[in-house]
């Protein structure tokens, strides 16, 4: 019988391997497993370069953890038992925890509008992606919508690209920002379409609240990520969108043995503002939730998680990005970084989040 406190890690995203790897470094008599349907990590915040053409660079799982003394098992969760502390991989109940660090990310939304999961297209997992070429509406004018636009048009010339969305591109942030976003958009050919409420996506079109049908030989949808349904069926508490419902220190607050970290989570940050779905929360909270579960681990009291926020930050294009600083409740502060300046800090950025998930 083993002695070994077990610490499971589900999700292997920026959440999952940063904590797991922040865990094999701080604790002691512990043994960590991560496991994730997927064999290789592939960097989610360059995919509309994928989309746009470029080559993304691959970790493969169980050498990187491996090498760190973390055991990989590739495979897909099925269900969690919070009572009986044991989880189904690929349908069979086989493993156990003392310590469970729920990571499993966000996915892309298809549900809420008609006619999006059978004609759009999507960038929000490495399943998802396809090269894009052609004409093509963007729908979501987010963080999202507006790398993509511009990716492909910077990669595309020639292609025709819209990005239509109810706000506009960068508009909740300062107006430096804002107009440093729509002028590169502009200057890379991307036409913007804002006020704009979609109600139906078609074969070829797309269909607004006022009757307009705007032409779209490809539709890619953009508009926010959802999270799997499995924390809800484990009878975990979660919010109204399934993200598991956490205290201050990332505990679940109905499974105190259950950390929740990265997009799967909601986290209350200043005034009880929801942290948003982004890798500058994924990171910092699964490095909060590693130091959390190793203090206690020695007995120490445990202080509440602090906002992780100090920027925004928004690539335009290859060598092109806005960077926003922002308050500890992510509302811009006057200092905005832009063009080539913008892209090297935003590279440095995206380096670092690679950095810290073991890619380099
Ligand atoms: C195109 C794009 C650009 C982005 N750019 C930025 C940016 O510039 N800045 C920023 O902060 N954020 C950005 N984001 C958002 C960011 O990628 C996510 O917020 C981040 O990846 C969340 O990390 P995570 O670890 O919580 O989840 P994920 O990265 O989604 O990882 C979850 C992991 O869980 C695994 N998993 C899920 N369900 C199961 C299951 N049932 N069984 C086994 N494994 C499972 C998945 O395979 C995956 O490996 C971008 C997202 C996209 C799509």
């Amino acid at each position: 019988m083993t002695t070994q406190h077990r610490i499971v890690v589900i999700g292997a995203g920026y959440a999952g391997l940063t904590a797991a790897r922040a865990l094999a470094r701080k604790t002691r008599d512990a043994s960590i497993t991560v496991v994730d349907g997927r064999g290789e990590f592939i960097q989610r915040v360059r995919l509309h370069q994928a989309a746009a053409g470029q080559d993304v660079k691959r970790l493969d799982l169980r050498k990187s953890l491996g090498r760190k003394g973390i055991e990989f098992i590739q495979a897909r969760i099925t269900a969690v038992d919070p009572a009986e502390k044991i989880i189904a991989l690929d349908g069979e109940w086989t493993l156990h925890y003392d310590t469970l660090v729920y990571a499993l990310g966000s996915q892309a939304d298809r549900t809420s509008v008609p006619g999006v999961a059978e004609h759009a297209r999507f960038v929000a997992t490495v399943e998802d992606v396809a090269e894009l070429s052609g004409q093509i509406v963007v729908v979501g004018a987010g963080a999202t919508g507006i790398e993509l636009a511009a990716e492909l048009a910077q990669a595309q010339p020639n292609s025709d690209i819209t990005l239509l969305g109810a706000n506009e591109p960068g508009g909740w942030l300062s107006a430096k920002a804002h107009q440093a976003i729509h002028a590169r958009l502009t200057a890379l050919g991307v036409r913007i379409v804002s006020g704009a409420k979609v109600i139906e996506v078609r074969a070829d079109s797309i269909k607004l609240d006022d009757g307009t049908l705007i032409p779209a030989a490809t539709t890619v949808w953009t508009t926010g990520f959802t999270v799997p349904d499995l924390a809800r069926r484990a009878g975990l508490a979660v919010d109204a969108d399934g993200r598991i419902r956490t205290d201050d220190t990332l505990r679940s607050i109905s499974h105190p043995d259950i950390y929740a970290v990265g997009d799967a989570a909601l986290m209350l940050g200043p005034n009880d503002r929801p942290l948003r779905m982004a890798c500058a929360t994924a990171i910092p909270s699964a490095q909060y939730a590693a130091k959390a579960i190793a203090a206690r681990a020695r007995g120490k009291n445990v202080a509440p998680m602090k906002s992780p926020y100090v920027a925004q930050c928004i690539s335009l294009g290859r060598g092109n990005a806005v960077l926003q600083l922002v308050n500890a409740d992510d509302s811009p502060k006057k200092t905005v970084l832009t063009g080539r300046v913008g892209g090297w800090a935003k590279e440095l950025i995206v380096l670092g989040t690679a950095w810290t998930v073991g890619l380099y």
